[in-house]
């Protein structure tokens, strides 16, 4: 029985691996430009952060996340978001000594264990973004600044932004209780899921996507009416910091966010091109996760994107990828030849900063051409005999087939010259 890749995963081969440098080094790009550094965490944290740190209501904990037990029989979760395994981090290094604002940026694998779809996938990447230590507003439009610069960067287009408040704890369980209130007499219209979230995350009924539920969502009292002062001047201030840089945005008053966390600004970042989850990325303000995990009451904000959905919407959109570079330089060589020689001449171009390889197995000539035009290479290094006789070697254009003998000598130069042409 051969073993298949496991359900929600996928291979990434190597044809694609070069949209994924790419992304990847956009994304480091931008976030280093502004002053963010990265952190890498650990793939699997104790489960206790992730109950604690997302919400025990919610859907990821109750039924998204890969848990097991160790060999000790401690709980164990493969991390399904990157937030709270930073501010873990954040805490147990006590970061803020160091730096009273912390700018992180994160990239690596997450898991959920989700019906996968399009788009979906029980393994995905992430990028994300944190700044911890600060309730400035400027900040929280930073992010949102920060996170369509990258998009752009990776030549997205028809972006839109979507913005919102949640309020404070205050003001947010006022608001809840409106809710709950004018939910009250129609709870029997909403869905299996929405019946439960009514007394156990009410909040979270806003996001439902389902026709019945967004009849009455459409007509819920809105959370910014309900907003403290504190929270309201917050809001009014991310937005008039957007509207300085020229930033387009929708306030979008029922816009929650799916973790329990956030507090005040909320946001997406939404495409038309991914259908009814349009969102490829959002964040928000989490003033109370970091006391939360045990530390001392700290403001924070970030973003969050997953990788897949945005080479999805990049590929929809045709945005053009970088070419696979290929190698420079194959070294063959005809039989008969030492293949000492090859081998040493092979590690002087390699050592000179040019890609290069050859072929091990002693094949003829003709099959050592064919693997290097397979494997699409710029030039071939031809070692014959009676040109090396000469101390020469022939070299071949693989586009133009033109050919010409170069003295051994002078063979690095050349080739330098050659490739940097290409
Ligand atoms: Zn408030
Ligand atoms: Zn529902």
């Amino acid at each position: 029985m051969n073993i298949r890749i496991p359900k929600g995963t996928q291979d990434i081969l190597p044809e694609d691996i070069s949209k994924w440098y790419f992304v990847e080094n956009k994304i480091r790009e931008v976030l280093i430009k502004y002053g963010y550094q990265e952190i890498r965490t650990p793939i699997f944290e104790h489960t206790e952060l992730f109950v604690r740190g997302i919400g025990e209501s919610t859907d990821i904990v109750t039924k998204e996340m890969f848990t097991f037990l160790d060999r000790k029989g401690r709980s164990l979760t493969l991390r399904p978001e990157g937030t709270a395994p930073v501010v873990r981090s954040y805490l147990e290094n006590k970061m803020s000594r160091v730096y009273p604002v912390l700018k992180l940026f994160y990239l690596g694998p997450m898991f959920r264990c989700e019906k996968p779809q399009a788009g979906r996938f029980r393994q995905f990447h992430q990028f994300g973004i944190e700044v911890i230590g600060t309730k400035s507003p400027e900040v929280d439009a930073e992010v949102i600044i920060a996170s369509i610069e990258v998009y752009k960067k990776l030549g997205l287009k028809n972006l839109e932004v979507l913005i919102n408040s949640v309020g404070c704890k205050k003001c947010r369980a006022i608001y809840i209780q409106k809710l709950k209130e004018f939910i009250k007499d129609k709870i029997d219209f909403l869905c299996l899921e929405c019946k439960n979230r009514y007394s156990k995350n009410p909040l979270r009924i806003l996001d439902c996507k389902k026709d019945s539920c967004q009849k009455i969502i459409k007509k819920t009292p809105i959370i910014t009416e309900y907003l403290c002062q504190d929270c309201q001047q917050h809001f009014a201030e991310v937005k008039s910091y957007l509207d300085i840089l020229g930033i387009k945005y929708f306030v979008e008053p029922r816009l929650v966010r799916g973790l329990d966390y956030y507090t005040k600004t909320a946001f997406e970042i939404i495409s038309g091109e991914l259908g009814a989850q349009n969102a490829i990325g959002g964040g928000g303000r989490y003033d109370d996760l970091v006391e939360e995990l045990g530390g001392d009451p700290t403001p924070a904000v970030g973003f969050a994107a997953g990788i897949e959905r945005m080479i999805i919407v990049m590929n929809q959109q045709n945005v053009e990828w970088p070419k696979n570079r290929g190698l420079d330089i194959f070294v063959a060589k005809v039989k008969g030849i030492n293949k000492d020689i090859a081998f040493k001449l092979l590690q002087k171009v390699r050592s000179a900063g040019l890609s290069a390889d050859m072929d091990y197995s002693s094949k003829s000539l003709k099959s050592q051409m064919r693997l290097a035009h397979k494997i699409d290479v710029k030039y071939t290094v031809i070692i014959g005999e009676e040109e090396l006789a000469k101390n020469m070697v022939t070299l071949r254009n693989m586009k133009t087939k033109e050919q010409k003998e170069v003295k051994i000598d002078n063979l690095i130069d050349e080739l330098t010259l050659c490739i940097n042409n290409v």
